[in-house]
């Protein structure tokens, strides 16, 4: 029988998930199908009794409903409890199981990109969904601060607030402003606002307002936004000569746990970094 998966959110249409996975399901020669699912915000609920009822046996789950599944669930993970967001639920045997692979998704890519996470002073832009997952990842992978800076000095206090008890490493937050002393003890900076994504007015006075010329060279730069692929975050760190890891590989990666969750086997991250591209 075909083992049927998907992803729900609301839009939906624009996702890049069906793409990605059925080239690799195709790859594999599986007999699996991976669908987009308009779920309706307020009817996640629904969606998982369906899904419970068909045999789903996965869903990757994305805005508006990362939280609101939670309460729907038979188990949650670590992980996903720490971040308070849920991105890919599983079937099995009748129990509705979630989890969130954009932390370790995101430690992964950063890996990959041969950037220092364990040991490392690690600043954070931004206090949203993305920065939470970042925070909790590399917290989690053996970093040793992690300072969070955000437009709104109060969201990444709450944020900071929310978060540090349950976390292996001293987290400290601020605004923006005074960045200089936070950047020069930075050996990993994770930017995880979304000022810096494609038709975003305020992506070039971004990238200059920051002092990027304090980050130690041999710090690592991530953006998490992968539209564009180079940011211009990312570009101000290369003329630097600062090492840069891309937010596609935390995109793929995130897929590529899930993935391993789903269908028990490794994902063949090149056949979904191709498909992502094309
Ligand atoms: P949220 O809307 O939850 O948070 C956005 C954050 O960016 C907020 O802290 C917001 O501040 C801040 N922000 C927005 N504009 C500016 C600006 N001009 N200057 C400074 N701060 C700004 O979004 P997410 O956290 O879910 O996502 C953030 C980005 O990460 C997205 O653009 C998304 O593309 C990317 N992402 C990538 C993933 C991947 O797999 N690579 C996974 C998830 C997200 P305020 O609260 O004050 O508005």
């Amino acid at each position: 029988m075909t083992t049927v998966l998907g992803i729900f959110g609301d839009p939906v249409k624009h996702s890049k998930s069906p793409r990605m996975w059925n080239a690799a399901i195709e790859h594999l020669g599986l007999d699996a199908r991976y669908l987009p699912f308009h779920v309706r915000r307020g009817t996640v609920g629904d969606a998982l009794v369906g899904m419970r009822a068909l045999g789903i046996r996965g869903v990757n789950v994305t805005l508006p409903h990362k939280e609101d599944v939670i309460p729907h669930l038979d188990v949650v993970d670590d992980a996903a409890r720490s971040i308070g967001a849920v991105n890919t639920v599983r079937l099995e045997d009748g129990r509705l199981e979630g989890f969130n692979t954009d932390a370790p998704g995101l430690v992964r890519s950063l890996l990959e990109g041969h950037a220092k996470v364990r040991g490392a002073s690690v600043l954070v832009l931004g206090a949203g969904g993305a920065a939470r997952a970042a925070i909790v990842g590399v917290a989690q992978e053996g970093a040793a601060r992690v300072h969070v800076a955000a437009r709104r000095p109060e969201a990444a206090e709450a944020l900071v607030a929310d978060l540090g008890g349950a976390l292996p490493c001293p987290l400290t937050a601020s605004g923006f402003d005074d960045l200089e002393g936070a950047f020069e003890a930075t050996e990993l900076l994770v930017q995880a606002t979304s000022a810096t994504l494609d038709g975003s007015p305020h992506a070039q006075a971004f990238a200059d307002s920051l002092p990027m010329g304090r980050l130690p060279a041999h710090a690592t730069v991530t953006d998490l936004v992968y539209a564009p692929l180079e940011t211009t975050v990312l570009r101000a760190a290369r003329e630097r000569g600062l090492r840069t890891v891309d937010g596609l590989g935390m995109l793929i990666h995130q897929g590529a746990i899930a993935f391993e969750l789903f269908l028990g086997l490794p994902a063949p991250v090149d056949v979904m970094r191709k498909a992502l591209a094309g």
